[in-house]
């Protein structure tokens, strides 16, 4: 199965993408992440990527689309959830050209609809464990122990450099401004499946799978 996830940023994509990858026994692969990767390794490509995040804009196409690319050969026999790519019109044209050079077909794309109040509360109040990349918030998802991963023990619950106030208005902009309209894209190929994020991690999981089955 070969899935792809869209919604603003705080819409709930990498955590239920997470869900969808463990249930349906595909990979996530989530452009954010592997920025975030190569961030933490100081590699060239995190290094040009960094400056881009943390002002909430889109890094340019050209280094993304290369690393996508990478990831996607790497694993679309095992069947995958896309989560965070296409973030524009153009990206989503080139997925379409490297999805057919490489035979494979998109079974769905799933919409998570959040309101912007929420989307803000979710993630001013999101930590990410640095060590393990974990996510919890600050009263939907409190760490059993104050400040220590529930997964791994570090002690390194932060927040995202891109989770502060000012960068969150910033990239809620970008969305609205080159993101949203590729919902219509998909619209027109009659893939979209729109899904209401609002409530819990489970209850909005329910819902995902109550759409893919219809799908199947
Ligand atoms: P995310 O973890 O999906 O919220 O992504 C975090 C940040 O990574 C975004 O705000 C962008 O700066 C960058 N990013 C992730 N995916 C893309 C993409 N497809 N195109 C351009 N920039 C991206």
């Amino acid at each position: 199965m070969n899935l792809l996830i869209f919604g603003p940023p705080g819409a709930g994509k990498g955590t239920q993408s997470a869900l969808i990858a463990k249930q349906f026994n595909i990979k996530h692969i989530s452009t954010g992440d592997l920025f975030r990767e190569n961030i933490k390794k100081g590699t060239p490509l995190g290094v040009e990527a960094q400056g881009y995040m943390n002002r909430g804009a889109l890094v340019p196409d050209d280094v993304t689309v290369k690393m996508l690319e990478g990831a996607l050969a790497a694993n679309d026999k095992q069947g995958f959830i896309l989560d965070g790519f296409p973030r524009t019109i153009d990206q989503a044209k080139v997925l379409g050209a490297m999805l057919t050079n490489r035979k494979v077909k998109l079974d769905c794309v799933l919409v998570l609809t959040v309101e912007t109040k929420m989307i803000v509360e979710r993630l001013s109040g999101r930590r990410v464990c640095q060590k393990c990349g974990e996510v919890f918030h600050i009263t939907a998802r409190p760490p059993s122990k104050p400040g220590i991963c529930d997964k791994c023990g570090s002690d390194q619950l932060i927040q995202r450099p891109d989770d502060k106030a000012e960068v969150i208005t910033k990239r809620l902009d970008t969305f609205w401004a080159q993101t949203a309209p590729v919902k219509k894209f998909y619209e027109e190929m009659d893939l979209v499946r729109e899904i209401d994020g609002t409530g819990s991690e489970s209850q909005v999981f329910m819902k995902i799978q109550d759409a893919l089955r219809e799908t199947q």
